[in-house]
């Protein structure tokens, strides 16, 4: 694996969960990282301070996903500061599980803009200094959700979904420049998402929130194991190695068997 020390990574949605795993990796391995996300002042002051005793820059720039001159201004910020991201990985998401029939039109709204159109903006600011450079690492985060589909999550399956279409379509555009470009579809990883989400569909379901971890959450997963983010992270981090230079508009599924039934 060749080194990515000294490389720059913008991470969306990484004041939490997967995202801040993943900032945490990537530093560990000598990459500069960009965070991104919402949250309170000082957990992200913290959060911050945490990269950068690894031995890296950490910066945190507050772009909201569903403004695209935000988005501009972050991938502008990366530009100045680092000479551009050498590594985009599209992570912010949210969730919202209804019916469709009650599914707000708003929140239909903020999860295509927050979990798909996001990643349009920032891949169309980032990819022309990758090419510049000749290499690039650009990772969607997209779910088992880009390939099956649950009831009552309408908004988040069409989105990931989409997110597949951009991947390979980005990858055929690029693919003589050096960068790559893939998604990553886990399942179910406990994070602040999940746990909202697992409130939500013992709702939606007038069943208990034990019930839906063991009838709904770990039934679709067949290891009956939630996913780490430190197993996520080990999957980024090899498709930022030499060794996947030639995987590109691919999905890597690691959904404890999910899609494989
Ligand atoms: P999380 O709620 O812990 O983190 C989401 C991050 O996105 C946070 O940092 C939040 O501040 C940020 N965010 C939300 N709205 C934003 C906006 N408008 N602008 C900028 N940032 C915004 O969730 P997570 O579980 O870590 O999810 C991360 C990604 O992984 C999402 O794309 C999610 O769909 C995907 N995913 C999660 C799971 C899972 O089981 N947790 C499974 C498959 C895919």
């Amino acid at each position: 694996m060749s080194t990515l020390k000294g490389k720059t990574a913008i991470i969306t949605g990484s004041t939490s969960g997967i995202g801040l795993g993943l900032a945490q990796a990537f530093a560990k391995n000598g990459v500069n990282i960009i965070i991104n996300g919402f949250g309170k002042k000082d957990d992200i002051e913290t959060e911050c301070k945490a990269i950068e005793k690894l031995g890296v820059k950490c910066l945190y720039h507050a772009a909201d996903m569903t403004k695209p001159a935000e988005i501009a201004d972050l991938i502008e910020t990366a530009k100045n500061t680092f000479g551009g991201a050498d590594i985009l990985i599209n992570n912010a998401g949210i969730q919202h599980v209804s019916p469709i029939e009650d599914f707000p039109p708003e929140k239909w709204d903020a999860i295509i803009a927050i979990n798909m159109s996001a990643s349009f903006h920032t891949i169309r600011g980032a990819l022309p200094q990758m090419k510049k450079k000749g290499w690039g690492r650009i990772i969607n985060i997209a779910s088992a959700h880009g390939l099956v589909a649950s009831p009552y999550k309408s908004a988040y399956v069409t989105a990931k979904h989409g997110i597949l279409g951009l991947t390979k379509t980005v990858a055929l555009e690029c693919a003589e420049d050096g960068v790559t470009v893939n998604a990553i579809c886990p399942g179910y990883v406990k994070t602040p998402l999940v746990d909202n989400q697992i409130a939500d569909t013992a709702k939606s379901r007038g069943i208990s929130e034990k019930e839906v971890i063991n009838e709904v959450i770990l039934k679709a997963q067949w290891t009956k194991k939630f996913v780490t983010v430190e197993q996520i992270a080990g999957l980024a981090l090899f498709l930022c190695s030499d060794a996947a230079a030639n995987i590109t508009g691919a999905h890597q599924s690691i959904d404890g068997g999910w899609t494989a039934a």
